[in-house]
């Protein structure tokens, strides 16, 4: 039976007013298991109606009340992990393993860490002078919204809509209308703790619709965004006319950077993760292995033996590894990408195939883990984000070649490197052109430190402080000494 996923506006879970939805695909089957609403201005509308009417009560709360209710919802995420977890995996393709490890507990950890980190935040700050005393005053926005991709669903929602809400805001979310199930499932979650009516907003739909909506609505006082740099850039061109303020997380082209020094058992393991986790649809995945020329034919070997590995599997199945591609679009896309591997003088060394499945999985999306040599620099493997299951190998021989070569493209969110030698590794983190930069290891993340890319990658940074940051406006009343 398909399933009818409801909006949530104004503490109730209500049908789009046109009664149209967008079917929700299973990547792993290729078979449509729900309907989403396809939201739009008007239902949009409502839903900041709602937001700006529960404003005045919400941000009026201390932090501390704030934080219990949003604990509360953390805790009720616990216990319903296993059944997200296979929510999350249905919806996007993912492993449930890795829903397990990372999306559920990630998300509720969101929860708990705004909680702690905001224990003593305090609302102002005062300077004084000889001349003058100043009162700063920090207060919520108001309305925002968050706009969220597919490929992290509960992870990327919660990661922003926790620290809006915390500092007072109050919000009206877009998850991807492709995988929209565990915000529903979120929304149910706030009904059943009696989260205040209009706090939280989850609106279904199409970016052009509802995105479109969000950014130019009156009422909207900032967008929290994460998705792709093409629609990052609408979002600003847009939502200017209305001066809100903007953080947009966007896409990448991250290297991964191989000394001969290197720890070479343990960058193996982690780069084979940093490759192909999530089907290589995680926006900090590396997508170009730059490699030491002088231990690249042992590195090309390895590394595709153990890539040759990897379980592909049915998502459902706890011992899969690798699953399906999220959306047949993206499917097409990453085709098309595997397509021109030959026009642009590239050598597939393992995969580049669509993968035949069996039973369950006949239908659905599956693309072998795909390891690619030969491609220019220039060439449009290496130039665009092609987010998903492929990396390309180019070489290097020297410290100055290998920083020219990371930095020869327009994104610039993540980078590792790896070597024995830490000053060597610091010397060139600091000049490759990336928001984040492992050294010796990959996704390890500290949730105060501040998150978001450099060049068409990032405008302004999440985490820690920025998140307060963002979410909050800061006034000065001055009196004279
Ligand atoms: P997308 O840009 O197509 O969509 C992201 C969200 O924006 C969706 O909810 C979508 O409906 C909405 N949207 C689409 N058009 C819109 C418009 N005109 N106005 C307002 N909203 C609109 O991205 P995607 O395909 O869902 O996700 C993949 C992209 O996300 C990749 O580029 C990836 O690198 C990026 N990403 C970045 C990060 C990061 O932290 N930098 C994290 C995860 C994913």
């Amino acid at each position: 039976m398909i399933e009818v996923i409801k909006n949530y506006v104004n503490g109730e879970l209500t049908a789009p007013s046109s009664n149209n939805y967008i079917d929700v695909f299973e990547p792993a089957t290729g078979k449509i298991y729900s309907h989403v609403p396809n939201s739009d201005d008007k239902d949009t509308d409502f839903a900041v109606s709602a937001a700006k009417k529960a404003f005045p009560v919400w941000s009026k709360h201390s932090i501390k009340t704030r934080s219990n209710y949003l604990l509360k919802l953390a805790s009720e995420i616990k216990k319903d992990s296993e059944d997200l977890a296979f929510y999350e995996s249905r919806d996007t393709g993912k492993p449930i393993s890795l829903a397990r490890r990372l999306d559920i507990p990630r998300a509720i950890e969101n929860f708990t860490f705004f909680s702690d980190y905001t224990q003593n935040f305090t609302d102002y700050f005062t300077f004084e002078s000889k001349d003058s005393k100043n009162h700063i005053q920090k207060s919520p926005l108001g309305v925002v919204a968050c706009i969220t991709p597919w490929n992290l669903p509960l992870y990327l929602l919660t990661w922003k809509i926790v620290p809006a809400l915390i500092m007072g805001n109050t919000v009206v979310a877009k998850p991807s209308e492709i995988t929209p199930y565990t915000a529903f499932k979120l929304a149910e979650i706030c009904k059943r703790i009696n989260l205040p009516p209009g706090v939280l907003n989850i609106i279904n739909g199409s970016g052009d619709k509802v995105g479109k909506r969000i950014t130019n609505h009156p009422d909207i006082k900032a967008i929290s965004f994460t998705g792709g740099t093409e629609t990052g850039g609408k979002i600003f061109s847009k939502a200017s006319r209305t001066f809100k303020k903007l953080a947009l997380e966007m896409g990448g082209k991250n290297p991964a950077i191989i000394f001969e020094d290197c720890n070479y058992d343990q960058m193996l393991e982690t780069v084979i993760k940093s490759s192909f986790t999530n089907q290589g649809q995680i926006c900090l995945c590396s997508s170009r292995l730059l490699i030491d020329e002088s231990i690249y034919e042992k590195f090309k070997i390895d590394f595709c033996e153990r890539v040759s590995k990897i379980r592909i599997g049915d998502p459902n199945d706890t011992e899969t590894q690798f699953g399906a591609i999220t959306s047949k679009p993206h499917f097409d896309k990453i085709n098309h990408y595997i397509n021109l591997i030959d026009k642009e003088n590239g050598s597939i060394l393992v995969g580049g195939n669509i993968k035949k499945m069996d039973n369950r999985c006949e239908k659905g999306w599956f693309i072998e883990p795909t390891v690619v040599e030969g491609l220019g620099i220039d060439s449009q493997l290496n130039k665009d984000e092609i987010f998903g299951p492929i990396v390309t190998l180019q070489t290097f021989s020297s410290e100055e070649g290998v920083i020219k070569l990371a930095n020869k493209t327009k994104y610039g969110l993540s980078a590792t490197i790896w070597s024995e030698d830490i000053s060597k590794a610091n010397r060139v983190a600091e000049k490759i052109d990336s928001g984040v930069i492992w050294i010796n290891c990959w996704m390890v993340r500290d949730l105060r430190t501040p998150f978001g890319g450099l060049k068409q990658s990032g405008y302004g940074k999440e985490g820690g402080e920025d998140a307060l940051r963002f979410f909050t406006e800061q006034k000065n009343i001055c009196i004279q000494s």
